[in-house]
């Protein structure tokens, strides 16, 4: 069986996807593509065997269809993703789930309301073989209970028109996802520090910021997210615990001992420090579906929980002081 997809959106992920839907992985095809922009959809769809280009709805509703990758604009994908459950079709959204807690909510109602899941949400991070042997590490109880961590999510240089809000949005949120898959709990409070700017950086980035979370067992997460880390993408995590600690490694692992020194390089961005992970996330998706079973990556409700931590976020750079996250009761469906 070979799982139909049609993507909505074939920008810079939605094409790099299609590019391991149709190059990469097994099981599945492109059969429909639509973007705001329909010279593009048609470019991208030329070269794929029998892939159509129709509107975003029609995608959803085509017959030739059997599930649906999200990667438009992160403001249309509540639309989306509510056509795609109306349809009872699975729904590949990359992050966010939606821009605003309510739409979060009510997809997840949506959701729980038919009784099954639809809907996975793209944080990748969760298929990273270090972020998984992390999770192991954790979770075998050698370590005894987890008390903190530090992280750090430090990119090499954004555009001048990179906000904070993008900070927050775009690179705590994978913090925000990771600390709650990997602590298996929810994140109850969050705090914003911010150290001496970085002169790297425009005077209204707040860059570097500094994100507290704890846990609601009281982990703490101190996250680190620098925009102009000026030598390259580094993704760093170490969780201290009762009797040691465990850390991810440095990436790539080969190391250079050349004139006098020891050197290993830098990712250059999230595309080549991920790329296995955006690989094992579409191929267990694809799997899953093949199976005729329900997605097993991240629910919409983890797109909820993420989108409440941002809200109090936003919420503690605006007031200085720790905000609660505010969660309703969790539907049974994600139990
Ligand atoms: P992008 O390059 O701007 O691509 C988005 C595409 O969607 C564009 O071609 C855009 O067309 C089209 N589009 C916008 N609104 C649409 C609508 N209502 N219906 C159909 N097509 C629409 O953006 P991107 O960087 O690929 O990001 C897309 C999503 O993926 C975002 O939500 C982003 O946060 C997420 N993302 C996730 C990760 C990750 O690590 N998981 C990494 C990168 C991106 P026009 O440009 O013509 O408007």
């Amino acid at each position: 069986m070979t799982i139909r997809i049609g993507v909505i959106g074939v920008g810079m992920i939605g094409q790099d996807h299609i590019r391991r839907i149709t190059q990469v992985l097994s099981g599945a095809t492109v059969t429909a593509v639509a973007d705001a922009d329909t010279d593009r959809a048609r470019e991208v769809a030329a070269p794929i065997s029998g892939c159509r280009v129709l509107e975003a709805e029609a995608v959803i509703e085509d017959a030739a269809v059997d599930a649906i990758l999200l990667t438009s604009w992160a403001e249309s994908h509540a639309a989306y993703v509510l056509a795609a459950l109306g349809a009872r079709k699975p729904v590949f959204c990359e992050k966010p789930l939606a821009t605003t807690f309510a739409d979060c909510l009510r997809i997840v109602e949506t959701e729980a309301e038919l009784g099954a899941r639809f809907v996975q949400v793209g944080f990748m991070r969760r298929f990273d073989q270090d972020f998984r042997l992390l999770r192991a590490a954790v979770r075998s109880g050698e370590l005894g209970a987890p008390l903190l961590m530090h992280s750090a999510h430090r990119m090499g240089a954004v555009p001048h028109t990179h906000t904070t809000a993008h900070t927050v949005n775009d690179a705590v949120v994978h913090e925000i996802d990771t600390a709650r898959w990997l602590f298996d709990e929810e994140i109850v409070e969050a705090l914003t520090l911010t150290p001496r700017h970085n002169p790297n950086s425009g005077l209204a980035l707040i860059d570097p910021l500094i994100v507290v979370l704890r846990t609601e067992s009281g982990v703490l997460i101190n996250v680190e997210a620098s925009g102009n880390s000026a030598y390259g993408y580094d993704i760093r995590g170490e969780i201290v615990a009762q009797n040691g600690t465990c850390a991810l490694p440095d990436r790539p692992a080969v190391i250079t001992r050349r004139a006098g020194s020891v050197s290993r390089p830098v990712p250059s961005g999230w595309r080549e420090r991920f790329v296995n992970a955006y690989d094992v996330e579409l191929q267990e998706w694809v799997d899953c579906l093949t199976r005729g079973g329900e997605p097993e990556g991240p629910t919409a409700w983890d797109g909820l929980a993420a989108a409440a931590v941002t809200d109090a976020i936003h919420r503690a750079l605006a007031t200085g002081a720790a905000e609660t996250v505010s969660l309703p009761e969790r539907p049974a469906l994600y139990d």
